[in-house]
């Protein structure tokens, strides 16, 4: 049997704990515990690969191609950052998202994941693929295919799945936008990937500190929202400008439920920015009074991301909700950003209090 890089097949795990390496970037924020919790449950170590540095951007934008978007790169970045620290490693875990709805698609970036990195970068380690394609099998039948590799058979990978699936969900209803970041992290046990809290300069004086406080949506893929090396700590610096932070993972599942319409005919399809739309539509709406301004962060050469930003800055103005966009690249200098956000939330500040 072969693996998705024509290696072979290092052993069955029913002779010995395999090693099973996972990148820390693009859906890692978003399906990374349920892999985990799965991995495990078929009894494999799991080893994450270090928090995004400098030098891991910098080897992803280098093996990568330039045309693709950052978050592409930097997970170039990580599969190399898990063969240097891990050359022990049995498989690199790299999944397949072609859709988990029956009318949406994940980005073409998704479906094609574990052979862009086959052919785009020697990878001496086997790649071990989950495939989720909800329009052609159930979720559970990809990981029947991934388990019959690791050896075990239908029934013991559906029970790992099941309890996987179980144990995400209960791990994601604890999750928001303030522990977000730190509850992935706990899902690494490596101790040299401490994340540790970053300082700010506090810019709003001590005495009115707490007195004007403001909330801002956060838009955008989780990788870019949670991906604090290339959003330049956002979330965190917002905090110390007495901003509360919103973003998807706030909001209840029950308002996804919708579909989205661009207008008559046209159906959101991109299952990502569906999913973007929709919470922009609950904060223009019912949700309207909950936020001071929004924050969209995109990642430079991205199709989706250029295509509906358009739609959410022109639905914002209308209803003259502050809206600023960030796009992000492995470029973005620190101060750049700083600035910008601290522009905004001045303005902001002084419109809502003054
Ligand atoms: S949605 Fe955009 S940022 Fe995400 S992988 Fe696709 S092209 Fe890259």
């Amino acid at each position: 049997m072969n693996t998705s890089n024509n290696l072979p097949v290092p052993y069955s795990s029913k002779n010995k704990i395999l090693k099973v390496g996972i990148p820390r970037a693009l859906y890692f924020y978003k399906y990374g515990p349920l892999w985990v919790f799965f991995l495990q449950n078929l009894k494999s170590e799991v080893l994450i690969s270090a928090p995004t540095t400098e030098k891991i951007v910098a080897t992803g934008a280098k093996l990568a191609l330039s045309e693709l978007c950052v978050p592409l790169k930097i997970y170039f970045g990580h599969v190399q950052a898990l063969i240097d620290e891990y050359p022990e490693l049995d498989y690199i875990f790299i999944p397949r998202y072609v859709s988990t709805h029956e009318k949406q698609y994940y980005c073409p970036k998704f479906l094609i994941l574990p052979e862009t990195i086959k052919y785009g970068m020697n990878v001496p380690i086997p790649i071990l693929t989950l495939e989720v394609n909800a329009k052609k099998m159930h979720s559970i039948e990809g990981a029947i295919q991934m388990g019959k590799i690791l050896g075990f058979d239908q029934e013991e990978t559906s029970q790992a799945w099941v309890l996987a699936l179980q144990k995400y969900k209960k791990f994601k209803e604890n999750m928001n936008s303030s522990n977000y970041i730190m509850s992935l992290a706990k899902l690494d046990s490596n101790p040299l990937h401490e994340i540790k809290k970053r300082k700010f300069r506090e810019v709003i004086p001590e005495n009115i500190r707490g007195k004007f406080p403001l909330d801002i949506l956060i838009l955008g893929h989780s990788y870019n929202v949670y991906e604090s090396h290339i959003n330049k700590h956002l979330i965190e610096r917002l905090q110390t400008m007495d901003c509360n932070v919103r973003t998807i993972e706030d909001l209840n599942p029950e308002k996804f439920k919708k579909p989205v319409k661009i207008n008559k005919i046209y159906e959101q399809y991109w299952q990502s920015e569906d999913e973007i739309l929709k919470t922009a539509r609950y904060y223009l709406t019912e949700g309207k009074s909950e936020i001071d301004g929004v924050i969209f962060l995109i990642s430079f050469a991205c199709g989706p991301d250029s295509l509906i930003q358009e739609l959410v800055m022109r639905d914002m103005k209308t209803r003259k909700i502050p809206f600023l966009s960030l796009i992000l690249d492995e470029h973005s200098g620190e101060s750049g950003v700083i600035t910008r956000i601290e522009s905004l939330v001045d303005m902001i500040r002084r419109k809502k209090y003054n």
